[in-house]
């Protein structure tokens, strides 16, 4: 770093010292490090600092601090993003831009079913909150107790209720953001209609920190269900349980909520890492089902029948091997836990190269049984493995690394060539490399080998229109240009 940097760096630290207070920046290593790497574990970077304004004011003032400083920014909520998204690169030079201390639930207005809240807040924070009113919020995922709000609308997230509800982009009816250069955009009240020009706050959703940073959002609730029946289902293979989905779709179209796709190794790995943990089934299946029906208030009676004509029916016609009903909320929960517990239990196996990928739903299953034998012979001594949300054509189809694999060298190794012949393969099925855990440091370049190249160029102007000296999350998503070897 030479001396001017250093001088223009110190004199940066000083004001957002005094502009954000002690609480609110800080240098301290050991405040600093838990948030330099992220949750896989798989990227570590470095930074000038880590900022925690309070409201949006500061964040407006620190964004305003950052341009005339010339200093990245690094926007992060719970840090549980899967790409890499919320970590710094190594230049030691970004802000980490922390959200989690805008954590207030503003406003709930029950009649509406709307929920105005600081981007700081977490998943179940809101979950439990929304309950308090008697009203739900239709997103969940495994990561719930650490992802934040802005987080989630900034990856567009999914999870497990997609099937029914859609992602974070069919949740958010208002948004209120700082751009790059300290301006406010405030569209934090819902207009059922509204043509005003482009919808900017959609523009924002999904751009994961690079076009601007979420401070605030209003999000519709639903109400809450009076009742829920959780199925888990034994089959013989990811066809079989397309064709159970189907058979769902036809007989529960309104109750069904979620339709996961579990396969053996899965469980059995989530069996080993939970000591509690049971298997829902006696027998041994190649692949699971989890299932979820809802009914609100006073329409609770029928599910119990509704899911049993459902799997009996579904016997009948040998579209599963085994079930059994959730004989309470315990039970039903304890069958959740399997499915949210995969990617920790995974994590502690070993090594893994993940891929969060999506084709259209109707070739999922031909997909998963094409790929995984063709990925298999062609990296020997590997595991292919899927599972996750079938019902919305988007699994998290995972290589595990052979035994004797050394985590971190094999990834070095051989993870860009087996991501590469993954998402090559998905590209051939008209699919997509990033279903909803964006695109990060970890795909960016890959979407720029894949991308279309129209799509990337708009998406490049996008950028360089709202944020022309590329201080907002540097290195993420927008990939570099042919020739561009400056960002
Ligand atoms: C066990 C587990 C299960 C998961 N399951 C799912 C799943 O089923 N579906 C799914 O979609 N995801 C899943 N995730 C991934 C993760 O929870 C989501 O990507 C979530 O949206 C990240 O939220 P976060 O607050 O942790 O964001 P971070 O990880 O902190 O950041 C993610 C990205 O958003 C940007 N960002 C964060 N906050 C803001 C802001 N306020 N303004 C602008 N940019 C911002 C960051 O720079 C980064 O690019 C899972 C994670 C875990 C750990």
């Amino acid at each position: 770093m030479s001396a001017s940097m250093t001088k223009t760096s110190q004199s940066f630290v000083e004001q957002a010292s005094e502009l954000l207070g002690p609480r609110g920046f800080t240098q301290d290593s050991d405040l600093v490090a838990p948030w330099l790497t992220d949750w896989r574990g798989r990227y570590t970077g470095k930074a000038l600092g880590l900022a925690s304004p309070a409201d949006t004011r500061e964040v407006a003032q620190l964004l305003t601090l950052c341009a005339e400083h010339g200093k990245p920014i690094v926007p992060q909520g719970g840090n549980s993003g899967m790409s890499g998204g919320a970590t710094p690169d190594e230049a030691g030079n970004s802000i980490i831009l922390s959200l989690r201390r805008m954590n207030a639930i503003k406003h709930i207005d029950a009649q509406a079913k709307q929920v105005t809240c600081e981007a700081g807040v977490v998943l179940q924070t809101l979950h439990d909150e929304a309950a308090r009113h008697r009203l739900r919020f239709p997103l969940t995922l495994g990561g719930k107790g650490s992802a934040t709000i802005g987080g989630l609308i900034s990856t567009n997230a999914g999870g497990t209720q997609v099937l029914r509800h859609g992602t974070m982009r069919a949740q958010v009816l208002g948004l209120e953001a700082v751009m790059a250069d300290g301006q406010v955009l405030d569209t934090l009240t819902p207009l059922k209609k509204d043509n005003r020009g482009f919808d900017l706050k959609q523009l924002l959703i999904g751009s994961e920190g690079t076009l601007g940073i979420v401070t605030a959002a209003t999000l519709r609730l639903l109400p809450e269900i009076g009742g829920r029946c959780v199925i888990w289902a034994g089959l013989e293979s990811l066809s079989q349980a397309r064709q159970l989905l189907l058979h769902c779709e036809d007989r529960a179209a309104e109750e069904l909520e979620g339709f996961e796709v579990i396969p053996s190794h899965c469980l059995e790995a989530v069996l080993d890492h939970l000591p509690d943990a049971r298997n829902p089934l006696a027998g041994h299946h190649a692949w699971h089902a989890l299932i979820e029906l809802v009914a609100e208030a006073g329409q609770v009676g029928a599910l119990q029948p509704l899911a049993e004509d459902m799997l009996s029916s579904a016997m009948e016609q040998g579209l599963l091997e085994d079930a059994v009903i959730a004989a309470n909320e315990t039970q039903a929960e304890a069958f959740w836990l399997i499915r949210d517990s995969i990617s920790p239990a995974e994590r502690a196996i070993g090594p893994a190269m993940q891929h969060d990928i999506s084709v259209p739903v109707a070739t999922m299953a031909q997909f998963v049984e094409h790929a995984s034998p063709l990925i298999e012979e062609r990296f020997p001594g590997t595991r292919a493995v899927a599972f996750g949300h079938l019902g919305d054509g988007n699994v998290h189809f995972h290589l595990l690394a052979p035994p004797q694999a050394v985590r971190g060298e094999w990834e070095e190794d051989q993870g860009k060539e087996i991501s590469a012949f993954v998402h090559d393969l998905v590209t051939q099925w008209d699919g997509s490399i990033s279903a909803e855990h964006g695109i990060g440091q970890m795909k960016r370049d890959e979407l720029g080998r894949l991308g279309d190249p129209v799509s990337l160029s708009v998406m490049r102007s996008i950028k360089d229109a709202l944020d022309p000296r590329g201080l907002l999350n540097p290195g993420k998503l927008v990939p570099l240009a042919k020739g561009d070897l400056n960002a």
